[in-house]
């Protein structure tokens, strides 16, 4: 984060978007949570953000997580949600941040995760994550797969299954994204889940629109992200 971003500035524009948002949808914005993502961005951005009245960031690397949680840990009202590609064997560095992890898409990772948590007396939250579109590239659950998912989810002893997630597909325009958001709706509600992490920089209003509950912010608060390669 260059040290001249004015992320309170940031903040109050993002603020205003989901708020023009929420109007047109006939929504009330207190519903909506903002998760900031920080990923790529200095624990001094989390710091900044924090003191604008942020307590909800997302990151996307378990080691990255692992480390800036545990430089943060004098942040008492901060809370994590681990929203990237998370492999079994890095599980134990997100615990540690008690993230909830927002991108299970296998019944082999939920497993894994509940059997840590259970051997250590806790729950862990967590959202299933949906490749609505269908795209090669991208991580999720076949739309068709997700009643097994659920199910095998639910039965779980130390996970509270809590809602769905997607990225949308990039374009141009949008409201390109709507029919993405509204497929997520459908499968939330078809499986009485409430929480719904969709909308990100590009089309938060989109997501509003169509009933997202969490929106995952980052370039508009933090700026564009410094170009790291992993
Ligand atoms: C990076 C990322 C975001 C934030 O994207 P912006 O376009 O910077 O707002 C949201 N969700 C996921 C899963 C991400 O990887």
């Amino acid at each position: 984060m260059a040290v001249s971003h004015d992320l309170a500035a940031a903040l109050a524009r993002v603020r205003e978007r989901i708020e023009r948002a929420c109007a047109r949808a006939g929504r009330d914005s207190d519903e909506i949570v903002l998760v900031a993502v920080s990923k790529a961005h200095p624990v001094e951005a989390v710091r900044a953000a924090y003191a604008a009245g942020l307590r909800v960031f997302g990151e996307n690397y378990a080691q990255e997580l692992a480390a800036k949680a545990a430089a943060l840990e004098d942040l008492s009202e901060i809370r994590w949600r681990f929203i990237g590609h998370l492999q079994r064997n890095k599980i134990k560095l997100v615990e540690r941040s008690r993230a909830t992890v927002d991108t299970v898409d296998t019944v082999r990772l939920a497993e894994a995760i509940s059997s840590r948590a259970a051997a250590r007396n806790v729950t862990v939250e967590l959202l299933l994550q949906v490749n609505v579109a269908g795209e090669a590239q991208k991580s999720g659950c076949a739309p068709e797969e997700l009643s097994t998912l659920v199910e095998a989810v639910r039965a779980l002893p130390s996970v509270d299954l809590r809602g769905l997630m997607t990225v949308a597909p990039h374009t141009a325009d949008p409201d390109d994204a709507r029919p993405t958001f509204a497929k997520l709706r459908e499968l939330a509600a078809a499986h009485a889940l409430p929480e719904l992490s969709m909308g990100m920089t590009h089309d938060l209003e989109a997501a509003v629109q169509e009933g997202s509950t969490m929106l995952r912010i980052g370039t508009a608060l933090f700026g564009p992200r410094p170009d790291v390669t992993r």
